[in-house]
C-alpha cells in the first residue's frame, strides 16, 4: 500500500489590513468575516505528515503533540472528511486513510499549524487516490475549511485578499532569516482577536475624521509589496504591518515585552506580530545574526516557556519530502 510524507510549512504575516470603507466603519461581508488585505510568507518551520491507506473506509489521526486534538476538531481530519464525501468512489477503490502529524509548529500560534497540516492531507489524498487535482482545485477546496488553507497550499509570498482567500503570488523572496519567540502556555483566541478590534475601532474614524487621513498615510500595502518586488528586506523590514497588534498588545504584557525586546536588538530589522498571534517574529540579514538575536532573547528572558525558533522564508507551500 502507498504511503507519502508531506512538508506542512508554517506562514507569517508579513502585512495584515482589516479593511474599512470610505468612512472608516469596517467592511464586513455578509458572510460575517472581515475583509482583509494580507502579505502571507512560508517560512521553513514545518510539520510532516505521514499519510497512509487503511483497509477500512474510516479517518485516523496520531498526533504527538499533547494540545493538539486526534478527533474530528482536527483540521487534517477535517481535510480527510471533506476529500471522502466529495470522492466517494475514491474512499470506496483505496480505503480510508491514516494520517500522522510530527508536530513542530507551535500550536495556537498565528503560524497557520492547523490550516498547512489540512493543506498536506488535501494533497496526500489527492496523491493516494490518483485524483489528478490540479492546485487550484485544491485551493478551491482548502478555501471551504479554512481562510488559510489555500496559501497553505500554493506557499510561497503571496497578497491575500477577501477573508484571506483569494491569492496573487508574488515573485519569491530571496531568503530572508527569521526569529520567531512565542510562550509556550500563551494563547490568543483568533475570533476574540478580531471580534475586539471591531468592538473598539469599528466606527472610529466616524467619531475622529482624523483617524482615517492618519490610517491612509500609515496603512499602505503598495509600499511593502514595492520593497518585496524590489528584493530590499530592510525596507520590508520598515513597512511590516499588522491591525491585530492594536488589541493584542495592550491585552497581552508579554507579546508587547517581545517585541520591545527584539525591537531593541541591533541585527534586527523589523519585528512584528503574526496573524492574531502570540508569536511575534524579527527579521534579520543573516543566520548568524539571527542565532545571535536568539540567544540575546534567551538571556533576556531565560524562562522555559519561551520557545525560540531560528527559521527563514521559503518559496514553496505544502511538497513531498517521499512516497513509499
Ligand atoms: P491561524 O494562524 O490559521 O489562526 P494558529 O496557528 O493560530 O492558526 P493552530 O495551530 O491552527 O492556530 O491551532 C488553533 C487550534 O486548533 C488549537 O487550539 C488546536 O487545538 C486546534 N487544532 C485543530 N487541528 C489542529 C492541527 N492539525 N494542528 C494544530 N492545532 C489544531
Amino acid at each position: 500500500m502507498r504511503s507519502y510524507t508531506l512538508i506542512a510549512p508554517a506562514k507569517i504575516n508579513l502585512y495584515l489590513e482589516i479593511i474599512s470603507d470610505a468612512y472608516g466603519g469596517l467592511r464586513q461581508r455578509p458572510d460575517g468575516y472581515h475583509e482583509l488585505a494580507m502579505i502571507l510568507q512560508s517560512i521553513e518551520l514545518a510539520d510532516k505528515i505521514h499519510i497512509k491507506s487503511l483497509s477500512a473506509e474510516t479517518i485516523r489521526v496520531n498526533c504527538n503533540h499533547p494540545q493538539v486534538p486526534t478527533d474530528q476538531s482536527n483540521l487534517a481530519y477535517r481535510a480527510a472528511a471533506l476529500m471522502a464525501a466529495q470522492f466517494p468512489q475514491a474512499l470506496a477503490e483505496y480505503g480510508g486513510v491514516e494520517i500522522t502529524i510530527n508536530k513542530h509548529i507551535p500550536v495556537a500560534a498565528g503560524l497557520a499549524g492547523g490550516s498547512t497540516n489540512a493543506a498536506a492531507v488535501l494533497m496526500g489524498i489527492d496523491l493516494l487516490w490518483n485524483l489528478g487535482l490540479t492546485k487550484s482545485e485544491l485551493e478551491e477546496l482548502g478555501a471551504t475549511l479554512g481562510s488559510d488553507i489555500p496559501f497553505c497550499v500554493a506557499g510561497g509570498t503571496v497578497i491575500a485578499t477577501g477573508r484571506g482567500e483569494q491569492l496573487s503570488p508574488l515573485a519569491s523572496l530571496d531568503t530572508i532569516y527569521i526569529v520567531l519567540a512565542k510562550y509556550r502556555s500563551l494563547e490568543v483566541s483568533t475570533a476574540w482577536a478580531y471580534k475586539t478590534y471591531r468592538q473598539e475601532f469599528g466606527n472610529s474614524a466616524l467619531r475622529d475624521s482624523e483617524n482615517l487621513a492618519a490610517r491612509a498615510a500609515a496603512v499602505h500595502s503598495e509600499a511593502i509589496v514595492k520593497a518585496i518586488l524590489n528584493q530590499n528586506p530592510g525596507e520590508i523590514a520598515a513597512k511590516l504591518h499588522n491591525d491585530l497588534e492594536r488589541v493584542v498588545l495592550p491585552a497581552y504584557p508579554q507579546v508587547l515585552h517581545l517585541r520591545e525586546l527584539f525591537a531593541s536588538q541591533p541585527q534586527v530589522l523589523g519585528t512584528m506580530m503574526s496573524g492574531s498571534g502570540p508569536t511575534v517574529f524579527a527579521l534579520v540579514e543573516s543566520e548568524e545574526q539571527a542565532q545571535a538575536v536568539k540567544l540575546q532573547m534567551r538571556a533576556a528572558i531565560p524562562d522555559e516557556d519561551l520557545e525560540l525558533f531560528v527559521t527563514r522564508t521559503i518559496t514553496q507551500g505544502i511538497h513531498l519530502a517521499s512516497s513509499v
